[in-house]
């Protein structure tokens, strides 16, 4: 899977803190982005997070590009409402050769391995046939696996993307969903390491909020954004 920034907003450190400090004060918001420093918008941004006043973080936005996730996965992704998605179309789009997410736990299996292999090729011949046949690709990809290959872009603010990271970095959300917001969290603190710098599950924060819970909580965000963590 390859996953990418392709667009945001300039400085979101200082916009969400200007947002904010514009709700106290008699200044233009002009003004108050221009006066922001980065030692008081990182305090200011920090007393946000911990109040709950959350709404000046929907300003930043960020929009990635993601390439090679399974439709298992780009599923999970867009039951997030609060995002907005363009998907590659598989009614327009047709599919070729056969682009399958192979999961490690099969990956890791040669025997597995070798079926899993052996099903994506079928599926993807069987395909083919259809379309042969003079199926049109709407129909003839119902008989695709649910691995197949997607890409989407997608626009999230920093609001949402804290709820996702919440969600979908804790142990329990399924491994390939993980391992995108890994990737994205790491593109979101590079950007705006303030705004991100409480993202992540619960148990990060000291107190995990599932149940039942994975009894091994994270120690600290290096221990988040590591691949392969388990
Ligand atoms: C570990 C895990 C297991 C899951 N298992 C299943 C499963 O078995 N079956 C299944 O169907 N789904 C499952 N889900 C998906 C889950 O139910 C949510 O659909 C998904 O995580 C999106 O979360 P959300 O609705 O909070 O987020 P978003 O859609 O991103 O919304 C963000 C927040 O906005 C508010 N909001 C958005 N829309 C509304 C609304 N219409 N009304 C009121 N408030 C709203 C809510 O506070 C919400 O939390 C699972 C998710 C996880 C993380």
């Amino acid at each position: 899977m390859f996953c990418y920034l392709l667009a945001h907003t300039l400085e979101p450190d200082s916009l969400v803190a200007a947002a904010a400090r514009l709700c106290y004060s008699t200044a233009a918001a002009s003004d108050l982005l221009e006066r922001e420093s980065e030692h008081l918008s990182a305090s200011l941004l920090r007393k946000l997070q911990r109040s709950g006043h959350h709404s000046p973080f929907e300003h930043a936005s960020f929009t990635f590009g993601v390439d090679g996730l399974s439709r298992v996965a780009s599923h999970q992704l867009v039951r997030h409402r609060l995002a907005s998605f363009s998907q590659q179309s598989q009614r327009y789009v047709k599919m070729n050769d056969p682009q399958v997410v192979v999961p490690p736990s099969i990956h890791s299996n040669p025997q597995a391995r070798a079926l899993f292999q052996r099903g994506a090729e079928a599926a993807s011949a069987l395909y083919q046939e259809l379309l042969t046949l003079g199926i049109p690709a709407e129909d003839a990809r119902f008989i695709l696996p649910h691995g197949w290959e997607t890409r989407l872009v997608f626009t999230m603010n920093a609001r949402e993307l804290h709820h996702f990271f919440r969600l979908r970095l804790c142990r329990r959300a399924q491994w390939e969903i993980r391992e995108l917001a890994r990737l994205m969290l790491s593109e979101c603190r590079r950007l705006a390491p303030v705004t991100f710098e409480l993202a992540g599950p619960s148990c990060v924060g000291g107190q995990c909020g599932e149940s039942p819970s994975c009894e091994k909580p994270y120690r600290n965000m290096e221990d988040v954004l590591r691949k392969n963590d388990e």
